[in-house]
């Protein structure tokens, strides 16, 4: 598919990331159709999309009329058939993989065969989840954005097994006009920054259990002296706790479960109580 054919991006997934994904495609004038199982999280997604392009207007970054375009681009739908009518779906949904799977079945389904399914999984291998397609397997890509994915310039463009070089290239060039920077990684568990990261996770979640530091110590050096823009218990609870957990598990389980990608009990003992970070309000800080 050339990237000229692209006018409608389908998302599937209205939360986190699904809605950054759809704020950014819509803002760069492409019919956005989000497709999620809740229909609260698409309320949600949408009044926050439009509360973000609202504060463009204020930051007189978009004009009003810029604004009101993108607002009517964004099509909230919980009927997964009208992803049938994109050119691109773009699957945004929790991180488990048989999930993934099932979705791509039934995207094989109703799309046209020549439509791309990227997908933003942050760990799991674009090979396995393109082994529920059956109808052109080499349109299945990975297009793993950042959080908040309307602000966040990075893309990690992944090239399954079977991905073709032609999906490839529509893909990069679909990132440069969403105003992203491609970056292609190979198929391997959580490709390069979410691999790196996995340190960083983990080896502050060892200090705090050893306690040896709290987080909010772990975090302001790490800014201040280390200059990152957010410490990890920051990023932790910006990311979700469940989020960050099922991918330090993913990772784990793909390594053969080399002890140095070991998920923390803390994590889990935050999964269990329902404190995911920003959006239950708590995690490791209050909001
Ligand atoms: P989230 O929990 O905020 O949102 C997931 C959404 O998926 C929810 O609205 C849920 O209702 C919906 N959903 C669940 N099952 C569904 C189904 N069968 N069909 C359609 N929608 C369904 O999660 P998120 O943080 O947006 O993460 C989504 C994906 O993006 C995951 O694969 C995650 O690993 C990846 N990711 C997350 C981050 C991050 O910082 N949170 C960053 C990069 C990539």
């Amino acid at each position: 598919m050339n990237i000229d054919k692209i006018k409608t991006i389908g998302i599937i997934g209205a939360g986190t990331m699904g809605s950054g994904i759809a704020s950014a495609a819509a803002i760069s004038g492409y019919r956005s159709v989000i497709f999620d199982i809740s229909p609260d999280a698409l309320v949600r997604s949408k009044e926050g999309i439009v509360r973000g392009y609202g504060k463009l207007v204020e930051k007189r970054k978009i004009d009003t009329a810029k604004k009101d375009v993108a607002v009517n681009l964004v099509l909230p739908s919980s009927d997964f058939d009208s992803l049938s009518e994109c050119d691109i779906i773009i699957e945004a949904a929790i991180e488990n993989l048989d999930l993934k799977k099932d979705l791509y079945r039934r995207l094989d389904d109703i799309t046209r065969h020549d439509v791309i399914l990227a997908t933003n999984t942050s760990s799991f291998s674009i090979t396995a989840i393109s082994s529920s397609v059956k109808n052109n397997r080499s349109r299945v890509v990975g297009m793993h954005f950042f959080n908040p994915a309307n602000i966040m310039k990075l893309v990690e463009v992944i090239k399954g097994e079977f991905t073709s070089d032609e999906v490839m290239n529509t893909v990069i060039e679909l990132c440069k006009k969403l105003g992203k920077v491609p970056v292609v990684c190979k198929d391997t568990p959580a490709f390069i920054v979410n691999r790196v990261a996995r340190a960083f996770y983990g080896e502050s979640l060892k200090i705090m259990g050893e306690e040896q530091a709290e987080a909010s110590l772990i975090d302001t050096i790490m800014k201040e002296e280390g200059g990152f823009a957010m410490g990890p218990f920051e990023l932790m609870d910006l990311i979700g706790i469940d989020v960050n957990l099922s991918v330090t598990k993913s990772v784990y389980e793909a390594f053969f479960f080399d002890q140095k990608y070991k998920p923390s009990p803390i994590q889990q003992k935050m999964v269990d109580s329902g404190l995911l970070g920003r959006k239950t309000k708590q995690g490791f800080y209050k909001y």
